[in-house]
């Protein structure tokens, strides 16, 4: 047996993406507790940043111990109580997971479902308020990266608070890659992930809940069905006013990369790196059109970061994934479900929002496309 030495691969899929060499250093930092008044200052810090990443003064923010799905059944678990009713927008991968996970804490499902590669359409959530106007929360995916469709987050927050609806958002890929303003657009409980535009290994999922959203927890009648998940009990570790109290033993060297991805995000502002991603997918996108390459979704709903690009006919959307491995050490991602075998999905997340990652992956698919071994 032999110590695992991992290829040395460029991440252009949809997550994770490349890391930062300064988080890495981060990561390979020597250890320490968990309740070491050293690590309590630097969890201090990590709310601060992730406060100004999320553009909040939520006091309840912080990041949960597990992947973007633990946030998800974080975010449902303390806002929703069972039998409540739940409206889920459905226009992807991730929408249909919000749905499940609702489902199994016993919500009361209302969907709403656009095609896939097509922002949620808040004609048809306002319909759905019209006709449910007992709905208690509206659940949706900011950046729904299994089609790389950017949803209208402000409009449909606005359409939830006229019917008295606390939202919750998936801004697992949004977050750091497109605008996302937690207090100007009243977000209730948001959850994102440190893979996609923080640039840090994934297995961390920064969550923030609005001061309403609290009241709503502290209120339920009912507790949250899951222990780890609690938030009024995880924030008695996290809460910088509460003596620090042992919740679970937290994933130390994770928290010192993300710690070094945030403030890598901080320093350069958080404009400069929403407009770094949009500046580098304007130039993918003009690239990938010069060779013929179109894009799965409309302009006006495109998201930077993901990038669905339809496989021409007589390609093999398979074959091409695997000569850009084998041959480039460039990972890019399949279509999912109704989209397998029909859409690439190049991610310029993170790191990968730069010139050399975005013009390897446009050169390796270019000779990738003009050879005929992959016809
Ligand atoms: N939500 C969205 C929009 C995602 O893209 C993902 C992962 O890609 C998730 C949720 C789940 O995150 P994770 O895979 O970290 O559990």
């Amino acid at each position: 047996m032999q110590s695992f030495i991992p290829p040395n691969r460029l991440l252009m899929g949809p997550g994770p993406s490349p890391v930062h060499p300064k988080v890495l250093e981060a990561l390979a930092r020597p250890t320490i507790g968990h309740l070491d008044p050293e690590f309590i200052k630097l969890m201090d810090s990590i709310k601060e940043l992730l406060k100004i990443s999320f553009c909040t003064k939520n006091e309840v923010t912080f990041p949960i111990s597990g992947p973007g799905s633990v946030g998800m059944e974080t975010a449902i678990a303390n806002m929703m109580e069972a039998n409540e009713k739940i409206i889920v927008c459905q226009n992807g991968v991730f929408g249909a997971r919000l749905k499940e996970v609702a489902s199994r804490f016993g919500g009361k499902i209302v969907d709403v479902v656009d095609e896939w590669g097509k922002a949620v359409d808040p004609n048809k959530v306002e319909e759905a308020f019209k006709l449910n106007p007992d709905a208690k929360i509206l659940a949706f995916v900011h950046a729904e990266t299994s089609t790389g469709a950017l949803s209208d987050a402000k409009t449909l927050a606005a359409i939830a608070q006229r019917y008295g609806a606390y939202t919750v958002v998936d801004a697992v890929t949004s977050l750091g890659g497109v605008p996302l303003m937690v207090d100007e657009w009243k977000l209730d409980a948001v959850y994102s992930g440190s893979q996609k535009c923080l640039a840090s290994p994934p297995g961390l999922s920064p969550v923030t809940f609005s001061p309403k959203a609290v009241e709503k927890i502290k209120n339920r009648k009912s507790k949250v069905v899951s222990w780890f998940m609690d938030i009024t009990q995880i924030i008695g570790y996290w809460d910088s006013n509460q003596k620090r109290s042992y919740h679970h033993t937290a994933p130390i060297n994770s928290l010192y990369g993300l710690h070094e991805s945030l403030l890598q995000i901080v320093n350069e502002g958080l404009d400069r790196s929403w407009n770094r991603h949009r500046r580098w997918h304007d130039y993918f996108a003009q690239k990938v059109s010069s060779m013929g390459l179109e894009f799965l979704v409309e302009p006006k709903s495109r998201l930077p970061q993901l990038n669905s690009l339809l496989v021409p006919q007589g390609v093999d959307e398979a074959q091409v994934r695997t000569t850009l491995l084998n041959q480039y050490n460039i990972e890019i991602g399949a279509g999912l479900g109704p989209l397998a075998g029909k859409i690439w999905r190049i991610g310029i997340m993170g790191q990968g929002a730069n010139g050399d990652p975005v013009n390897s992956v446009v050169n390796a698919l270019k000779q990738c496309l003009s050879s005929e071994a992959t016809f």
